[in-house]
């Protein structure tokens, strides 16, 4: 380690969770930050997320996780059951440890969170600003290119944030190969009516065709009352049909599985107010094309099933923070840092890839399985241990995984 930690000047791009948490991490440690986001006012999209240990843990970091917990719902319980009530999950973040939960939070309240912070570091924000490609110079400095011709720079190292839609990643020739997974979901906000899906994700399964689930959220920025995100699984090539036969079709769809659903569907009074998210698999060559690094969604999207992809972007956040900090140079600092992340990645990536088809699919063997297995599996003491690491996200490899605790000891695993 360096005796003076050296100081870059740093682009990142993509004002998300990944981006904004990088950006307080790098402020504080004395570089100088450059954030630039497409949209003309950042801002968040979709409904809630689901917090592990690991995001909590790097939260507490920047000292956010408390004032986020005050906005959100803890989730202590995971239950999943098949329509015919058979349970295919119940577990409890507890058994792991007593102090031990999950977040649900709206994303505008992470959003809100993280932004002011990076505004409270006077990081400058350039807005408006469509990144598609960078060029290296031969001092090895790098400039952003935009959309509308204009250039930024020059950088020491540019950080891509910007999701799995990342125009850097693609234009760099760092995507190995993109798979979207054909099914996708409806997502919106609801209030909690009296407590329903209080300290607990709910989900309802038939097959793995349909999946409806609910989860607290806490409060949204502009209403204190409790809210929970409810969504649904669908076949993304069943969308427009199921957008043509109209709400109270759907509505009536969700209360034949789950007639307990119907007053919370029923609070939707458009398709508008529910956002359909489409994700996809990727698989990088590398996490890094020279001096520009590929960060959270842009790095390794996953499916949303095992509720990982903003945790894994905020431990991004954190080492790569680390890194610049301990190495001498950039390139050790990116070196460092891919060897650093490779595990928990690797790990997350296959795991949220294998287990898709089980909850999200057309198959008829994986769901069949499931029903017949997982239930049990969380009754064997060591089965359950495992599945409550791989869920709180602290999972590096099949028998070995990190205790958040290193990075906050409000999280770690050990009471
Ligand atoms: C339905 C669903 C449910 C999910 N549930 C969970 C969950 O419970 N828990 C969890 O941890 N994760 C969950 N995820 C995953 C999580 O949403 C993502 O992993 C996370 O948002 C990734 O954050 P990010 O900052 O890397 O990317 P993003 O959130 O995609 O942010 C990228 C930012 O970059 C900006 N941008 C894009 N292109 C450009 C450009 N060319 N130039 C400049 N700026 C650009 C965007 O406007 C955006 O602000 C879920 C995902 C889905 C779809």
């Amino acid at each position: 380690m360096p005796l003076l930690s050296p100081i870059y000047k740093i682009a990142i791009v993509g004002a998300g969770t990944t981006g904004l948490a990088l950006a307080g991490f790098l402020k504080a440690a004395g570089h100088a930050v450059d954030l630039f986001e497409r949209f003309d006012a950042p801002r968040p999209l979709g409904a809630g997320l689901l917090l592990q240990p690991t995001g909590l843990a790097v939260l507490a970091r920047l000292g956010l996780d408390e004032k986020l917990i005050a906005l959100s719902s803890p989730v202590h319980r995971l239950y999943g059951e098949t329509q015919r009530g058979t349970v295919i999950y119940k577990l409890d973040y507890r058994w792991l440890a007593p102090h031990l939960f999950g977040l649900g939070t709206h994303r505008a309240s992470l959003f809100q969170v993280l932004y002011n912070h990076v505004q409270g570091l006077n990081v400058p924000i350039h807005t408006g600003c469509d990144a598609i490609k960078t060029r290296t110079h031969a001092d090895g400095k790098l400039s952003l290119h935009m959309a509308d011709g204009r250039d930024a720079g020059p950088f020491d190292l540019i950080v891509d944030a910007s999701g799995r839609q990342s125009k850097l990643a693609l234009r760099h020739g760092a995507v190995s190969h993109d798979t979207p997974y054909p099914y996708a979901a409806l997502w919106g906000v609801v209030h909690d009516l009296e407590g329903f899906s209080t300290d607990q994700l709910l989900q309802r399964y038939d097959a793995a065709r349909v999946m409806i689930g609910t989860l607290p959220l806490g409060q949204t920025p502009t209403d204190p009352r409790p809210h929970m995100a409810f969504f649904w699984s669908l076949p993304a090539r069943d969308h427009a049909v199921v957008r043509a036969a109209g709400l109270s079709a759907w509505q009536d769809g969700v209360a034949r599985y789950w007639p307990l659903m119907r007053p919370f569907a029923e609070q939707f009074t458009a398709f508008d107010q529910l956002t359909f998210a489409e994700y996809g698999h990727r698989v990088m060559k590398r996490w890094h094309a020279g001096r520009l690094i590929f960060t959270g969604d842009a790095a390794h999207p996953i499916s949303p099933q095992l509720g990982q992809g903003a945790n894994l972007g905020l431990c991004d956040a954190l080492i790569l923070s680390e890194a610049l900090s301990r190495e001498p140079g950039i390139d050790e600092a990116i070196a460092t840092y891919s060897r650093a992340r490779k595990a928990h990645l690797t790990f997350y990536q296959i795991a949220s890839r294998w287990m898709t088809p089980f909850f999200q699919s057309d198959q008829k063997l994986a769901p069949w399985v499931r029903d017949r297995s997982f239930g049990l599996m969380c009754r064997m003491p060591w089965m359950r241990e495992e599945m409550l690491r791989t869920l709180a996200g602290v999972k590096t490899g099949l028998f070995r995984h990190l205790d958040p605790g290193h990075w906050h000891p409000r999280y770690r695993l050990k009471p």
